[in-house]
Order: structure tokens, then sequence, then C-alpha cells
């Protein structure tokens, strides 16, 4: 088995820095293959800019990398097909093809026999009349592409928001999606290695505010044998299919004590930043660890964790420094509205212990 100890990521935000961070720990070291030489990424780690849309320009910067993987979806399928026909790329652009079209990704979980929330293709000259008898307002139109945190999406509540909603179509190939009426938003972490070693967090409980994932808590209260064997037998499935490479992030709603699966996610994600503290090894470290073929980590975890983002302005330092048991990350970015800032987690072992400096973060993110 090749020693790989040197990986391109292709994206420079908060995730490629964390991945360098854990990563540079193992004796993998990351380089970053960017826009922003300034970037959250290039902050902590060797920094090489790239046009994401030119092949020969991402071949050139990792002449001398051993492999490559990506940590953002909104990447050119085209470009990165060309480059994995050259130099290791993992996850395969398949999942990435997948995963970046609302369209494609819900007929392929739908394929494989895993529910997704009721769904309508919309071309530019649909009806929204008919659109609303066969799902009932209130409806979700979402962008097929360059959607994400709540980006590109539009509540239809009423015959009064057609014509935003028609403005919207005829913009950007769309589609439609009934109101999910869900109890909670849940989501697995997995992470598929070489030679089908396969490893799943547990299931985390997310809240969102204004379609942007704002507090996870890890592992999610509640969590029959039931619900934690269909998600993870759903992700598995995708993950073979896709013969993926990497750790793999399935959200989905819950309803009912039933999952149906909202979006793919080919990366490292928001909702496992808690295994930086609360797994027996985090996401970041198992996603190298699988593209370098190297064993996974445990993923089982440890206590309790409660992740809070900071979205669009950071939370006051000084009132969180004083707190026991949370850990800072800051991104290294610049403040704007609904810009992901940083991130802390609160973990401990002791619930008892924890459960006070959780009644106070939730003081301070309310
Ligand atoms: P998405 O960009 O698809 O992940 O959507 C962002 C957030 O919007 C989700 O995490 C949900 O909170 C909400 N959302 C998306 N789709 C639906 C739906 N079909 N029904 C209800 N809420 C939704």
């Amino acid at each position: 088995m090749p020693d790989f100890n040197k990986v391109g990521i292709l994206g420079d935000g908060q995730l490629a820095r964390m991945l360098a961070m854990d990563g540079h720990r193992i004796g993998i070291q990351c380089v970053v293959l960017g826009h922003d030489e300034r970037s959250s990424g290039a902050q902590v780690t060797e920094f090489r800019k790239v046009d994401y849309a030119d092949p020969q320009s991402i071949l050139q910067a990792s002449h001398d990398l051993d492999l490559l993987s990506y940590e953002m979806e909104h990447l050119p399928y085209a470009s990165l097909l060309e480059v994995s026909k050259h130099k290791t790329l993992h996850p395969a652009p398949e999942a990435l093809r997948l995963a970046q079209d609302r369209l494609l990704e819900k007929q392929f979980v739908q394929s494989l026999g895993i529910p997704v929330v009721p769904f309508m293709e919309l071309p530019s000259t649909v009806s929204l009349v008919e659109v609303a008898e066969e799902l009932h307002f209130p409806f979700l139109i979402k962008t097929r592409t360059a959607g994400y945190d709540g980006k590109g999406q539009l509540w239809v509540r009423s015959e009064a928001d057609f014509e935003q909603a028609q403005a919207l179509l005829i913009s950007r190939p769309c589609i439609a999606e009934a109101k999910c009426e869900f109890d909670r938003e849940v989501s697995l972490v997995m992470v598929r290695g070489v030679n089908d070693q396969l490893a799943w967090y547990p299931l985390v409980e997310n809240v969102h505010r204004e379609g942007i994932l704002f507090r996870s808590e890890a592992p999610a209260p509640k969590v029959s044998e039931a619900l934690f064997a269909s998600a993870s037998s759903y992700a598995t499935k995708i993950a073979k299919h896709l013969d993926y490479r990497g750790v793999l992030t399935i959200e989905f709603f819950e309803k009912n004590g039933e999952l149906c699966v909202n979006e793919i996610a080919p990366r490292v994600h928001n909702s496992g930043h808690w295994t930086l503290e609360g797994a027996g090894c985090s996401q970041f470290e198992n996603h190298l660890r699988a593209i370098c073929g190297r064993s996974l980590g445990s993923c089982e975890a440890v206590g309790k964790s409660v992740m809070f983002n900071f979205l669009g302005q950071m939370p006051p330092l000084n009132e969180l420094f004083s707190l026991p048991f949370v850990r800072l990350h800051r991104y290294g970015k610049e403040q704007a509205p609904k810009r992901k800032l940083g991130h802390l987690t609160a973990h401990h072992c002791n619930v008892d212990l924890l459960s006070p400096v959780l009644a106070k973060l939730e003081k301070i993110f309310s």
C-alpha cells in the first residue's frame, strides 16, 4: 500500500483548514488548492492558487501531491472528471455530480429505494397551479444547482407568491418540494475506507436558522436502534453504490420515527465538527485516513457534545472563554451577514457537569 502523505484539498474554506490542522498531527500534509491566499484554509497550511474550471491548472498545482480530495460541492464537475483521469481523486467526481444537482440527487436516492420528500422537476413553463395541486401549499422551490445554506430557496405559501416563484423558475432550473412537517432534522456522518471499511458516527440532531445549520447535538437524544439502523443502512447503500472513499454525510428529516433523505454532502460536514472533541477519531482525520488507504479510527462518541455555529457575527468571546468544557474554533474570516465565522463545541463525559454550561450557551445564542 502506498504511503500517501501529501494531499491536495480543492476548496479553501474552514473545512480545508480543519482537515489541514488535524492531518498535520498524524503526518498527512494537506495543501490547499484554492482561489484566495488569505482564505481560512490558506492561513494554516501551504496554499496554491488554481482555476477550478481548468484541469491543467489543478494538475500542474498538484504535480508533487499524492492524491486529491475536495471540501465543497460547488466545483466544476467536468474539470474534476478530467483531473481524476490523471490523478487519484477521492471521493470520485460522480458523488460531486449528484450532490451538486438537487434533481439528480433526489432521483438517485429514490432509485435506491430510499425515501425522499415528494418533489417535482419544474420546467420554466410549468403551471404553478398544477404544482400546488400536486404538492399543496406551502411548498418549496429550490434551484437545482448552487443551493446551499438555504440559498436558492423560496417558500410558496399561496398564489400571492406565484410571481416571485415564476421569476426564480425563469432565472434557473428548479425543483419543487412538498413541505416536510418533520419532528426534527438529523444527520449521519459516515466514512468508507479502502477494502470496504465502513464506520458511522452516531446520529446528530441539527437545528437550522434561516436554512443554515446553527446547533448540533451529538449523540442525538432519543435515537432508537431501529432509527440508527435505517440511517446507517441508507447511508451505506449510497456509499457502496458510489464506491465511495472518504467521509460522506447524509442529512435526514425525521417524522414519526421514519427518515427521509434531504441532502447528500460528499465531504466532511458542519454537523460533524463535534467529532474533533467528542469522538474517538474526528471526521477530518477519518476522511484523510480513508482517502490515504489507512485503517479507520473509532467513530464512537465519548460523552456528550453540543456545537453552536457563529453565524454572521462573533459571540461575546470573553464570556465564552470563561466557560469550562467549551472549545472555540475561529476560522479567520471577515465578518459578513450569515457567514460561518467559527463554532464552539461544549463537551463532557459527565452530562451533569455539562448541563449548566449548556444552559448558559443557550442563553448567549438565543
Ligand atoms: P437544504 O438547503 O435543502 O438543506 O435546506 C436547508 C433547510 O431548509 C433544511 O435543513 C430544512 O430546515 C429546510 N428545508 C429544506 N427542505 C425542506 C422541506 N422540503 N420541508 C421542510 N423544510 C425544508
